[in-house]
């Protein structure tokens, strides 16, 4: 019998077969999620689905909020600690949502496109403002909601508008007024809408500079940042006129370590992952770093990481 999301209250397995039977994109059962995070942890998402195409997202999205089945978004999984039990409900990822629709003045880009993939093409057009996220190894999405940032720039100086989809399955548009961007946060950070689309500004800029400028950032994070182990970049929001890594360093913190989670020789903001690390180590050694700054400098580092999966926000 054909199993349709207006029969009564479907259990997971049924909402991943209608899933399937609708045609509505690739979907996986018990996918875990140390596969799609840079700090290579988590564990199982009930249902893992990564749509090509947003408006199949529409039906997903509305259906489980009819069945009352928690959804998780995720981008490039660079800025998350999920929890090593996983996530219950759905996790959409946006992997497959590519589009590159390139405009007079704006390109119209798919929430799951890579940062530097689409640093990259900027470059090759000879057009300036994304040279910063180069070496951000998040999504475009990701990065929007994050208002993702470094060398003096972020997103927010290049977006024009976003589509969205609500939790009951309806597009949106955004204008860039309507984002209240700020430091690594945005309006759409803590609301419960699937980022599917980005309009971003187009301004041509001079290919040299634009080349030497991504060659310099890139080299700079090679020399300050431990990219050759998972890592989720900066642990810790900055505090107003100073930086986490320097309050970290000050307390002694720079390597650090519980079970294969580690406080970072080369930059005292990242924590790696030596191997095995599991989520719950990680978080350990947030919270060890967090007393130790707390206790020292009387201050509270805040997580710049997004921590999905854990009780009371991991606290
Ligand atoms: C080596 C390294 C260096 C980094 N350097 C920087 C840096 O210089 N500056 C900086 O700002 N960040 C940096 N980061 C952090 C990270 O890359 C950025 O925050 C990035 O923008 C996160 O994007 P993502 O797609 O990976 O998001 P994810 O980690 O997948 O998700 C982050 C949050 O956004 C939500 N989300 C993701 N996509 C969507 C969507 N389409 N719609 C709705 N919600 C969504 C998730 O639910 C989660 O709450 C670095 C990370 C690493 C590993």
């Amino acid at each position: 019998m054909r199993v349709t999301k207006d029969d009564v209250r479907m259990d997971l397995h049924s909402f991943y077969e209608w899933i399937l039977q609708e045609n509505l994109g690739y979907v996986l059962q018990r996918e875990l999620l140390a596969k799609h995070t840079t700090w290579r942890v988590g564990g199982p998402a009930d249902i893992f689905y990564q749509p090509d195409n947003w408006k199949k997202c529409l039906q997903v999205i509305g259906g489980a909020n009819k069945q009352g089945i928690p959804v998780t978004f995720l981008g490039g999984g660079s800025n998350v600690l999920i929890a090593d039990e996983g996530l219950r409900g759905v996790v959409i990822s946006t992997k497959r949502l590519q589009k590159l629709a390139w405009e007079k003045d704006q390109v119209i880009v798919g929430a799951g496109m890579a940062l530097p993939q689409l640093s990259y093409q900027f470059f090759q057009k000879d057009i300036r403002g994304l040279e910063f996220a180069a070496g951000i190894p998040g999504t475009v999405g990701g990065a929007v909601i994050m208002n993702a940032g470094a060398h003096n720039s972020c997103m927010e100086e290049l977006v024009l508008q976003v589509k969205t989809i609500t939790d009951e399955g309806q597009s949106k548009d955004y204008t860039k007024n309507e984002l209240n961007f700020g430091y690594r946060t945005s309006a759409l950070k803590n609301k419960k809408e699937l980022v599917v689309e980005i309009g971003l500004k187009l301004q041509l800029g001079n290919n040299e500079e634009i080349k030497k400028l991504r060659k310099k950032y890139l080299e700079q994070r090679r020399i300050k940042q431990p990219i050759n182990l998972p890592n989720a970049g900066s642990v810790f929001r900055n505090p107003p006129n100073d930086a986490a890594g320097r309050l970290i360093e000050a307390v002694g913190a720079k390597g650090w370590r519980i079970g294969d989670a580690k406080v970072s020789e080369k930059h005292a903001n990242f924590i790696v992952n030596l191997g095995k690390a599991k989520a719950t180590d990680i978080l350990s050694l947030i919270q060890e770093v967090r007393v130790a700054v707390a206790q020292q400098f009387s201050l509270s580092l805040e997580p710049e990481v997004v921590l999905l999966g854990f009780d009371n926000n991991g606290r």
